[in-house]
């Protein structure tokens, strides 16, 4: 078929199309109906409002957009099932949202009086797939989340060699206002009070003939270009003037590095600081943090835009600093439990980027005891308990907890695995037979649980192993099999198969375990429901298999929605 009746045939009814299809088609790929790589043919498409489009109105209409429109009807966005990945992030967000715990930074009003209640994510995509969930459309100050783009800034437009004169990058395992610098009195990075300090006095020395506000307005630019323009960057004067009269201890680093190495071309330390303060007291959301996030994700490149923001050499820079130092005397741990590149502040906000997949940014106000967001970092802890997106998860030669992976290439990849595991069964290969053995005892087992084989639950288990598995078994095997198990005598059939996949366990990866599983999860919802009974079972047969306990979660959910949703 021609490739534009193809796309046409995804949105049509008998021969016709209207507006509002062709735009769900997109919104239902992530892509957003305000994007500016589809502006004209959403324009041209407003213009139609509800009348029929047929195929020659159709082809008229997304020429101009053919690509974009293209990938977004075909699901060709390195998210390719996008909805599917937006509620498993509004799993993990509604997870997170009941913790209460730290404070609101209570240093200045703005910050103290902010509300601790507002919680939200915003996502996007390299693709330029975007979601928000929550208070993804408050304004806040951006604080030390400005820090190292600020660095970016400067390594843009002085080159490494001069900036590592001034800076260091070396992690300082002190608390992010900490007086301390490194023994040739540099500052440790750019990401802690005293490096973003230098850093701002860098920037300002580079351009004498303008005022701090001027600085701040090209450095404002700059985050203006990385978010994509959906929205205005603000400046708080408010923030401003009150992190000014209290800032004490920044005053006292300025000085110390005056004192120390000097400052770069004699800047005047209070014009110094006034862009280092200024920086602070830019005020942007959590949508548009998610677009900066994934310009870094993306090698500098704004994925709504096109525009290349930052060279990929000082955005690789950029994240390395980040990496080590962006969540100060936290940051080791961090690395270890989450393993992302990302950037605090203490109004709330974290940025993070996963480098070729998405950036993201959190907002919630309490902070706990290194000045980093607690549902923030909790978020990224809970996320990447279940998707494959720590920098290390690459090195689970497939034992990852069975955790989940969005892009593209790895769909791809499971299904050549499933593929060629049902062949190999078919050839009596030994792994694949062991697993579809397992498969099948945690299908009896589930199915003995009450005690006795009925004939609607051989054939739920036909059913279930035949959309596994590609191949129908003849339920006769299916109940000579529950019956021999049970003739075993084996009074907890349940209590045998976990001691069984226990055993077993080393030698299964995570493609083997996730059928097993599947297998189990599929008998246990087979009539509709998972009762409490069946959803200890699966616990059980997934904390047997090391399954990540969130990522059995994230199924559980998914079944639930299936459920509630109209067909
Ligand atoms: N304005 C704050 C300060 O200079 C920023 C610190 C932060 O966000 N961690 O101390």
């Amino acid at each position: 078929m021609d490739r534009l009746r193809e796309l046409f045939a995804l949105v049509e009814v008998n021969g016709t199309t209207t507006a509002k299809a062709i735009q769900a088609r997109i919104a239902s790929s992530g892509i957003c109906l305000d994007d500016f790589r589809l502006a004209s043919t959403m324009a041209k498409l407003k213009a139609l409002g509800k009348r029929k489009i047929d195929f020659a109105g159709f082809s008229a209409l997304v020429g101009e957009e053919l690509l974009m429109l293209s990938r977004a009807f075909k699901r060709q966005l390195v998210i390719p099932d996008w909805q599917e990945f937006c509620t498993d992030i509004e799993t993990v967000f509604k997870h997170v949202a009941p913790d209460r715990s730290g404070s609101n930074a209570d240093y200045i009003p703005i910050l103290r009086d902010a509300d601790p209640e507002k919680w939200g994510v915003a996502i996007c995509s390299v693709d330029g797939q975007r979601m928000g969930l929550g208070d993804v459309d408050v304004y806040h100050s951006i604080q030390s989340v400005s820090k190292p783009l600020t660095y970016a800034f400067g390594l843009a437009r002085e080159g490494v060699e001069f900036i590592n004169q001034f800076v260091g990058v070396e992690p300082s395992g002190r608390p992010f206002n900490s007086l301390e610098l490194l023994p040739d009195q540099r500052p440790f990075n750019p990401c802690v009070n005293a490096g973003a300090i230098m850093m701002a006095g860098l920037v300002a020395s580079g351009t004498p003939e303008l005022d701090a506000r001027q600085i701040t307005q090209t450095i404002m630019d700059l985050w203006a270009n990385l978010s994509g323009g959906i929205a205005p960057v603000r400046f708080s004067e408010e923030t401003m003037l009150s992190e000014r009269e209290t800032a004490h201890n920044n005053f006292a680093i300025a000085y110390l590095l005056r004192g120390g190495r000097g400052l770069p071309r004699d800047v005047d330390l209070h014009k110094m600081m006034d862009v280092y303060l200024s920086c602070c007291s830019i005020e942007m959301n959590a949508q548009m943090l998610s677009i900066a996030a994934a310009t870094l994700a993306n090698g500098g490149v704004c994925p709504i835009t096109g525009q290349q923001v930052l060279s990929t050499d000082v955005v690789k820079k950029t994240l390395s600093v980040m990496q080590a130092s962006g969540l100060y005397d936290n940051a080791g741990t961090f690395t270890l439990e989450v393993g992302l590149p990302a950037k605090s502040g203490v109004a709330g906000a974290v940025m993070v980027v996963i480098p070729n997949l998405m950036g993201f940014a959190t907002f919630s106000p309490r902070l706990d005891a290194y000045g980093n967001s607690v549902r923030g970092v909790s978020f990224c802890a809970q996320l990447v308990d279940r998707f494959t997106f720590h920098i290390y998860d690459s090195l689970s030669g497939g034992r990852s907890g069975c955790k989940r992976d969005p892009r593209a290439s790895q769909h791809s990849r499971k299904q050549r695995d499933l593929t060629d595991l049902r062949w190999a069964v078919s050839h009596g290969d030994r792994y694949a037979t062991k697993v579809r053995d397992l498969m099948l005892d945690c299908m009896v087992a589930i199915t003995l649980a009450d005690g006795e084989i009925e004939a609607p639950e051989i054939a739920s288990m036909a059913e279930a192993y035949a959309e596994i598995m590609g191949e129908r078994p003849d339920p006769q095997d299916l109940q000579a099999l529950a019956e021999a198990t049970q003739a075993q005598g084996a009074e907890a059939p349940f209590d045998a198969l976990l001691e069984r996949l226990r055993q077993e366990l080393p030698l299964l990866d995570d493609n083997g375990r996730e059928l097993i599983l599947e297998s189990a999860f599929r008998v246990a919802c087979a009539d509709g429901e998972i009762e409490p009974e069946e959803d200890l079972q699966l616990r059980a047969i997934a904390r047997a298999l090391a399954i990540n306990e969130g990522v059995l979660e994230l199924e559980i959910a998914r079944f639930q929605r299936r459920l509630t949703r109209p067909s």
